[in-house]
Parts: structure tokens; C-alpha cells; sequence
């Protein structure tokens, strides 16, 4: 690919679900994934596409329109636009069929380091998520070398202050009002028992 900026017309895409709609059933149903999918990540790459044409930010990587805009005046609107299509796909791929369990060696060794046990962190994070008031995310992250829990607020990321995503769980209503109301609760324990993609985050370490 050219680096000459003014052959670069590429807008953001819309990156695949990693799997069908309905392979997350019967814990996040075919009917919330294609509204989450196909209208809100859907929106947030369109809207942040309108926002940026023809300007710099058109030709910079997405987790760089997001680095260059985060608290910026004048710009709120492309970083919100921009971190939720970021965090949109790294939450599809932090959830998978037949997710949960244990995660693999290396993963599980630096949470018992930083949690004592598996379980421990998983309380961690459920509680972090049903505890987050309003809109918002859970996150597991590598912060130097310890790994941690953190919640952010709206469409912020913790990209933002350097520290590695390893995975997410959307606390947004949309994510679970469908299929759980307002047992968010309910929600993430499933996803932490059956979804969750401890692969995808060992990956993430590296
Ligand atoms: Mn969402």
C-alpha cells in the first residue's frame, strides 16, 4: 500500500464477525448480535467515516485517530465515533463459542500472579462490570507487567493511557437488554462463564 496519503481513499471497514450471529446463543442471542453488530458498530464506523473525510485523520490507522483526538476540544465527537468502532471489534473477538474455561498456561500464570487465582479475577471483573454506572466497558489489561482489572466510561479505551487491552466486555445496554433486561449481572457472568475468549487474550500478552 502507497504511503502517499492522496492515493489513500481507504475509509474504515467494518471488520467481519469472527463467527456467525448465532453462535454466541443462547447466552447473547442471534437478535442482539445483528442490532449490536449490524446497527451500533455499524454506525459508529459510518458516523466516524463522515467525520473524518477529507481530512488528516481520513489516512491515519484507526488506534491512531483515536490516540490523536482522546481529549481533544473540537474533537469529541470523531474519538467517541473512532474508540467505539475499535472497541466494538476487539469485543467480538473477546468472546467466542464455547468460550470460558481455563486460559492457557501462560495467561493463567501471570493472573495468579496478579489475582492470586483464576477465579478471583473473573469476581473482579464481574464486579467491575455490574458496577460501572451507566455506559461503559470492563477491561483485563497488561499495565507494565501486572495484569489488571479497569472500567471506563461512554467510548473511552485504556489505549488511550497506555496500558494493553487484552480483552472487553460491553456494559452498554445495548449489549444485553434484549435478551436480559436489566439483570447486566446475569449477563456478564455468562459471558465470563461461556463466552469469554481467553485464547484471544493470551494472544493479546505478546
Ligand atoms: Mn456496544
Amino acid at each position: 500500500m502507497s504511503n502517499n496519503k492522496n492515493e489513500s481513499t481507504s475509509p474504515n471497514v467494518l471488520p467481519s464477525l469472527p463467527y456467525a450471529d448465532n453462535a454466541l446463543a443462547p447466552v447473547i442471542s442471534a437478535n442482539t448480535v445483528a442490532f449490536h453488530y449490524g446497527k451500533h458498530h455499524m454506525g459508529y464506523v459510518d458516523n466516524l467515516n463522515k467525520l473524518i473525510a477529507g481530512t488528516e485523520l481520513a489516512y491515519l490507522p484507526l488506534e491512531k485517530i483515536i490516540t490523536e483526538t482522546t481529549g481533544k476540544v473540537g474533537k469529541t465527537a470523531i474519538f467517541n465515533n473512532a474508540a467505539q468502532a475499535w472497541n466494538h471489534t476487539f469485543y467480538w473477538r473477546s468472546l467466542r463459542p464455547k468460550g470460558g474455561g481455563e486460559p492457557p498456561a501462560v495467561l493463567k500464570q501471570k493472573i495468579e500472579a496478579s489475582f492470586s487465582t483464576l477465579d478471583a479475577c473473573k469476581k473482579e471483573l464481574a464486579t467491575a462490570a455490574t458496577t460501572q454506572f451507566g455506559s461503559g466497558w470492563t477491561w483485563l489489561v497488561l499495565d507494565g507487567n501486572k495484569i489488571k482489572v479497569v472500567k471506563t466510561s461512554n467510548a473511552d479505551v485504556p489505549i488511550t493511557t497506555g496500558m494493553k487491552p487484552l480483552l472487553t466486555i460491553d456494559v452498554w445496554e445495548h449489549a444485553y437488554y434484549l435478551d436480559y433486561q436489566n439483570r447486566r449481572a446475569d449477563y456478564v457472568n455468562a459471558v465470563l462463564d461461556n463466552l469469554i475468549n481467553w485464547d484471544f487474550a493470551a494472544e493479546n500478552l505478546a
